[in-house]
């Protein structure tokens, strides 16, 4: 369990924050046992000036394909729990990236991953990338085509 925030650093010197709650939430879709499914959703939260804060996050629902080695994020509602963040908030939260669950302690990228992450998400603000193992997160950030690995402080 996490009781304080995780913070991690870009070459930049901007941060990205993980709030504990998400931290917690993500952990509990570790893949420990040997059938447990790949889990994914998006990342929500806010950006002030160049750090990013994660605040929120969509969860797997039965409407996504779940197997252990792959996912995919065919449900809608994920898009819907971007749009309900944005409007309780004030416009304060905002799509940030997306998560997904690997069967490996210390988690990286597959070729996969690139791929997908290079066609599917394009966006013009840095994105943040989060792979949850099953004693480590990788994180990513994504500035238009370049992937950067950010390191926690
Ligand atoms: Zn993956």
């Amino acid at each position: 369990m996490f009781d304080r925030e995780l913070v991690f650093k870009a070459l930049d010197g901007s941060l990205f924050v993980i709030s504990p709650n998400v931290a917690n939430i993500l952990f509990s879709y570790r893949q420990i046992g040997t059938s447990s499914p790949e889990s994914a959703g998006v990342l929500i939260g806010e950006r002030r000036d160049t750090h990013i804060i994660l605040k929120d996050l969509s969860e797997p629902s039965k409407f996504d394909i779940r197997s252990r080695f792959m996912v995919d994020r065919i449900s809608k509602h994920h898009q819907k729990t971007v749009d309900e963040a944005f409007k309780k908030s004030n416009g304060e939260l905002h799509y940030l990236g997306e998560w997904h669950t690997h069967p490996e302690d210390v988690p990286n990228p597959s070729i996969t991953d690139y791929t997908s992450w290079h066609k599917n998400l394009k966006s013009d603000l840095p994105l943040v990338l989060i792979i949850v193992g099953r004693t480590h997160f990788w994180v990513g950030k994504k500035i238009k085509n370049n992937l950067e690995v950010l390191k926690q402080i």
